[in-house]
């Protein structure tokens, strides 16, 4: 099957275009290597907000330096909190000008799903690296123009996905890359919270990208992938919605199975009606587990042989910037590159189209 390409034949192929790329002349712009890199956010919501700002009052390699938004009342207040210069703050209209800022090397789009490729193709025609938040676009289609767009300005594209740079999400990548405990056998994950203060969001609209499967579905998708380091060949999918005063037209909630080429299977829930937060994989030897695995503090978990896998204290969102902005320096494959919210997309695509077909298996 032409999408049935393992993990780390993926990495093999995007790190050998990487290397070609790089003969001859940088595969991307790359700023002033000493100097810490300056991030512009784009939305300040709820994440930007409580997460993002503080965590790059945390970072060592970025900063936050600009901020652009729809919103005038926040601008004093996000002036004065964080020192940002008039000349760093834009609007929705003339963010393309940021273009001419070299304070500005990096713009973070922490918008609604569906504003998510128009701003980050806009951030890189104007030559600068994008951070941009789960999910990456509203379908696949989005998501190739996205990484078109930053390969023709030389930037990099990089998807918000913090939980790869968790340090017990990565011992249980390596887990599954290693064989600890032997081969994987079956997969579950859930990932849901109850929505019902969502009413009235843009999370319970279609078109914005509303929906339990783009906002929490992605994880336990993410997760299924980076735990077995495969890529599904096949999935299926059942929508409901109980609350359809609150979700009147997005799935509240979603299960999906992922078949593997191995014939593997991950089984998956998403909701925005139950509380949920789990990874668990069986093995041939043995079993590992997290739970809260998705959380922004106290990933934690333990294994069929004992091993705790305690809280890491450190800000996840720090990490995963300084690691994105090293990766910018240093011109390396940055951890979450575009192809990998492509590569989840691709199967969102596949997700939606068995949910309205009854769940029945579609092929990827
Ligand atoms: P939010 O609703 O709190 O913020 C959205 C921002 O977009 C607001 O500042 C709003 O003013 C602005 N905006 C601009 N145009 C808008 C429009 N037409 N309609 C509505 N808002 C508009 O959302 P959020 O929770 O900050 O989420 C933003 C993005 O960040 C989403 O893509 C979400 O999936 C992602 N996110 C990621 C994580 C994570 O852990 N990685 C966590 C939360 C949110």
């Amino acid at each position: 099957m032409a999408q049935n390409i393992s993990r780390k034949d993926f990495l093999v192929r995007a790190g050998s275009a990487l290397a070609v790329s790089s003969i001859g002349f940088p595969s991307i712009i790359i700023p002033r290597k000493n100097e810490k890199l300056g991030v512009a956010l784009v939305g300040l919501g709820n994440y930007s907000t409580n997460q993002l700002a503080p965590g790059l009052q945390e970072t060592e390699h970025c900063e936050l330096r600009g901020i652009v938004t729809g919103s005038p009342e926040k601008i004093p207040v996000w002036q004065e909190r964080y020192g940002i210069k008039d000349s760093n703050v834009y609007n929705y209209e003339n963010m393309h000008q940021i273009a001419n800022n070299d304070d500005i090397d990096i713009v973070y789009i922490v918008l609604p799903n569906n504003m998510h490729a128009e701003y980050s193709i806009i951030g890189a025609e104007a030559g600068k690296h994008v951070w941009c938040e789960k999910p990456m676009a509203m379908n696949a289609e989005e998501c190739r123009e996205m990484i078109r767009a930053a390969e023709r300005n030389r930037v990099q594209l990089t998807i918000g996905y913090r939980m790869q740079h968790e340090p017990n999400t990565q011992t249980i990548i390596g887990y599954g890359q290693d064989e600890t405990y032997g081969e994987i056998t079956e997969i579950r994950s859930g990932g849901g919270f109850n929505g019902g203060f969502l009413e009235g969001t843009w999370r319970t609209v279609a078109n914005m990208g509303g929906g339990a499967m783009y906002d929490m579905g992605v994880y336990p998708l993410n997760a299924a992938r980076y735990s077995s380091g495969m890529e599904p060949v096949a999935v299926r999918a059942k929508q409901w919605t109980d609350r359809t005063d609150i979700f009147p037209n997005v799935d509240e909630h979603m299960d999906f199975d992922l078949e593997f080429p191995d014939g593997m299977i991950a089984n998956c829930k998403t909701s925005f009606g139950n509380n949920m937060n789990y990874l668990e994989v069986d093995c041939t030897d043995g079993w590992y587990r997290l739970e809260p695995f998705l959380s922004y503090t106290g990933v934690q978990g333990e294994t069929s042989s004992g091993t705790e896998l305690p809280e890491d204290p450190n800000h996840q969102q720090a990490r995963q910037m300084d690691n994105d902005a090293l990766a910018i320096k240093n011109s390396t494959q940055p951890v979450v590159p575009g192809e990998e919210g492509l590569a989840d997309m691709v199967v969102v695509d596949a997700i939606f189209k068995s949910a309205a077909n009854g769940n029945e298996w579609v092929e990827l």
